[in-house]
This record gives C-alpha cells, sequence and structure tokens, in this order.
C-alpha cells in the first residue's frame, strides 16, 4: 500500500485542517474575482464551535471549488490544499486498489458522468487518432450493462451493441458477441468502446474482458475497454483478488468507481481514472478562464465531496476496508444458504453481495414488504436483494421467515 493507510480522527482532522489553511480563504482574504464564495453564514454559520470537529463539514462551508483535472500539470492555484486530497485519492484507488501506476482522474458527480467521460474521450480519441468519422465508432457491452451507457449512446450520438448473456450466469455469450460484431461491421462501425462490467447493478454480475479482447484483437479490430467499477469497484477487488479487470490488464484503459455505493459517500462522489495520455482527448480549451482548464464534463463541483472520500478510505485502512467486505460476503452467504433450504432459485455471483432472486419465487407482495427491487417495475422478472451495511441478518431473516411461510 503506498497511499492507503489506517489513520486516526486526529490525524484526518489535522490533515484536512491543514489542507483548508492551504486553500484560499474567502473569509479573510481579498478574492475579488470569482463567481464564488463561501456558503452563506446566515444559514452556515462558520464560527459554529461544532465544525472545529467536523473537517467534512468545515470543508463544506469554505466551499472549495475543484473544477478542472487535478492530476494534470496545473490547474486551479485556489484550493491547491484540498486539491491535493483529491489526487491522493485519485491515486489510491489506481495504485492501491486498481493495481496501476500513474493515473489520471477527477471525483465526478457519479458513475454516470463517469462512464459518459469515458465514452467522451474514447470517442475523440478514434476521431483524432485514426480520422474516424462519428457513424464508425460504436460501443459494445452485455445486456446487462447500467443504463447511463445508454445515455451516453445518446448525448454522444452514438450507437450500441448489446451481447446478449446466458440467462442463468449472465455471462457474455462468445457466440453472440460474434455475431454482434459481424453485425456492427456491416453497419459500417470499424471503431469499437467496450465497457466491461465489476458487478452489475441488477445481478452484481462480473463480466469476463478477455472475452470481448480475445474476439476483437482476432479480427484486428481497433478498441478501447473501459470498467464500470461504479457498484463493485470498491467491493470486488477485495472479495476476489484474482481478476482481471483492473489496472494489471494491459487492456484496461479506464475505470469507473463510486464511493456513494459502496463506501457510503455523499451523493456526488463518482470516481473516474485513466491511464496517462488519454485525458488530453477531452480538454475544452474554451475554459481559458479556468487555471489549466478543463478536461472533465462536470465544471464547478465541491472540494468536499473529495474530502469525504479520502476521510472514510483513511479511517478504514486497508484492513478495515477487507473486513467490511468480508462481513457483507458472509451476510451474503447466510441468505443464499436459507434460500437454498427453501429451493428459491436466485442469481449470485460467489464473490458478490447481490442476491437476485427470480420472481416466480417470491410475491410482488413480499418484495414489496422488504423493500426489494425488481429489474422492471412493469413486467418484473428478478428481485434483488443488496447486503449494505444496514442489512444485518436480523433484518434478513423476516424475509426468509416470510419466504418460508409462502412455500
Ligand atoms: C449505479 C451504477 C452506475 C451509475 O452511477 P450513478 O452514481 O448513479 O450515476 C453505473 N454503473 C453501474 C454498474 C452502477 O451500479
Amino acid at each position: 500500500m503506498k497511499y492507503w493507510q489506517k489513520l486516526s480522527q486526529d490525524q484526518i482532522k489535522a490533515r484536512v485542517f491543514a489542507a483548508l489553511d492551504e486553500n484560499v480563504d474567502y473569509y479573510t482574504e481579498n478574492i475579488l474575482g470569482v463567481p464564488a464564495s463561501h456558503l452563506d453564514s446566515k444559514v452556515f454559520n462558520n464560527d459554529e464551535p461544532f465544525l472545529k470537529e467536523a473537517p467534512f463539514l468545515a470543508t463544506l462551508v469554505h466551499n472549495p471549488n475543484h473544477i478542472g483535472c487535478h492530476t494534470l500539470d496545473r490547474s486551479e492555484s485556489a484550493f491547491h490544499g484540498t486539491q491535493k486530497i483529491e489526487r491522493e485519492v485519485i491515486e489510491l484507488c489506481a495504485q492501491d486498489i486498481l493495481r496501476g501506476g500513474d493515473t489520471d482522474g477527477y471525483v465526478a458527480a457519479g458513475g454516470t458522468e463517469a462512464n459518459m467521460q469515458a465514452i467522451w474521450i474514447y470517442r475523440n480519441y478514434f476521431l483524432d487518432q485514426y480520422k474516424a468519422s462519428l457513424s464508425e465508432i460504436t460501443i459494445l457491452s452485455s445486456a446487462d450493462t447500467h443504463y447511463s451507457v445508454d445515455k451516453a449512446c445518446d448525448v454522444f450520438v452514438l450507437d450500441q451493441y448489446k451481447v446478449a448473456v446466458d440467462p442463468s450466469t449472465r455471462k457474455i455469450l462468445p457466440s453472440d458477441l460474434e455475431r454482434t460484431i459481424d453485425l456492427a461491421l456491416l453497419d459500417g462501425k470499424k471503431y469499437f468502446i467496450v465497457l466491461a462490467n465489476m458487478m452489475t447493478t441488477m445481478f452484481g454480475s462480473v463480466d469476463d474482458p478477455d472475452v470481448y479482447i480475445q474476439a476483437l484483437t482476432a479480427r484486428d479490430l481497433p478498441f478501447r475497454l473501459h470498467v464500470d467499477g461504479a457498484y463493485g469497484g470498491f467491493f470486488y477487488p477485495f472479495a476476489n483478488p484474482n481478476h482481471n479487470l483492473d489496472f494489471s490488464n494491459e487492456h484496461v484503459t479506464s475505470v469507473t468507481l463510486d464511493a456513494h455505493k459502496m463506501v457510503q459517500a455523499p451523493y456526488g462522489t463518482g470516481i473516474f481514472l485513466i491511464r496517462k495520455g488519454f485525458m488530453h482527448y477531452t480538454n475544452t480549451r474554451e475554459a481559458s478562464y479556468v487555471e489549466g482548464e478543463d478536461y472533465t464534463l462536470s465544471g464547478s463541483r465541491s472540494g468536499a465531496n473529495a474530502v469525504a472520500i479520502w476521510m472514510i478510505l483513511m479511517k478504514n485502512g486497508p484492513y478495515g476496508w477487507k473486513e467490511k467486505i468480508l462481513i457483507l460476503l458472509n451476510r451474503a452467504r447466510w441468505l443464499c444458504e436459507h434460500l437454498d433450504k427453501l429451493s428459491i432459485s436466485y442469481f449470485r455471483n460467489e464473490f458478490s453481495n447481490i442476491v437476485t432472486i427470480d420472481s416466480s419465487c417470491i410475491s410482488k407482495e413480499i418484495a414489496e414488504e422488504f423493500g426489494l427491487v425488481p429489474d422492471n417495475h412493469h413486467h418484473p422478472k428478478w428481485y434483488k436483494v443488496v447486503i449494505m451495511d444496514h442489512v444485518v441478518i436480523e433484518r434478513l431473516e423476516p424475509l426468509i421467515n416470510r419466504l418460508a411461510e409462502s412455500r
């Protein structure tokens, strides 16, 4: 672990307040040229005594703007202190969790934005490096891929090809991948942006990126591979260290993580990570009033989000994090053992904390009573249980009891 070490509350507090000291201070300095300030002090008074003990809330009140990308040479100098914390979050995630080297990235609004950022970069990369036309670039992903990818296709005017998965294993069907590539080639597609899932939203299923890599390299087709770890990025690498969905795989160029899912950070903490040498494809040079220009989809964004991620990871430390994941896996196993006893069919990846129950084995009433989420609100085929921090066995037991009664 290069960046990730467990810190005490006092160490965390000291580091965050030191970072705020390095930022400009709207309360005491003459900052006359920016359309920005601290939070409204009539509502959020910076002199509240409890703020001295609350580094995240204090950061919110100081209101640093992390506009731009801070892993590149230059960025807005007014908020260097907290930007350094964001850079550390990026390096920690890329190197200590995803086994990479020096990486670019930023804290995005969420997994949706991080996936869109990847697709934006690769679209521009193919336009620029291969002189591709827009209609020759396409997106390739599994049928279980998150809808943010459909959104990205709409926004960036790209076509999309979805590969069927086996209905019981949720694995990409290699024969359907070949069929899909044939179809795309017939439609004039030449350049492929591949999205591989590190735990899908509905099933927690995990794609084998080698299936895509082999199929595309066998035909000499140019591609770039993005891993969507919005749900699984802070879970799967700890549950199954023997995987090929991070930067240790030379074909993986970028990864999405979401700290507002498994990390329990506030919303607005998506994380976009990409190997060095790609960020410049989305440089908006017209952002000339921003020091260092802007490479991100976001524009202005709160520096407090990066601070929140950093605090949570540092408080837990790498071993604490691993233990947290093991506890959730243990509860998922408990649930599956009891479902097995009741002969209820479900899907679960053995390294995942999502258990997706076949709708033929559970009534709509029970699913609704326990807040299970359907794959489709009109015609549910599946209902999922997501074993989060608050989903303890004492909460799972009543579900099992209700299912037993109804069998
Ligand atoms: C949740 C999720 C997203 C979208 O993330 P938001 O943070 O809601 O924008 C993308 N991909 C996967 C796999 C997800 O689970």
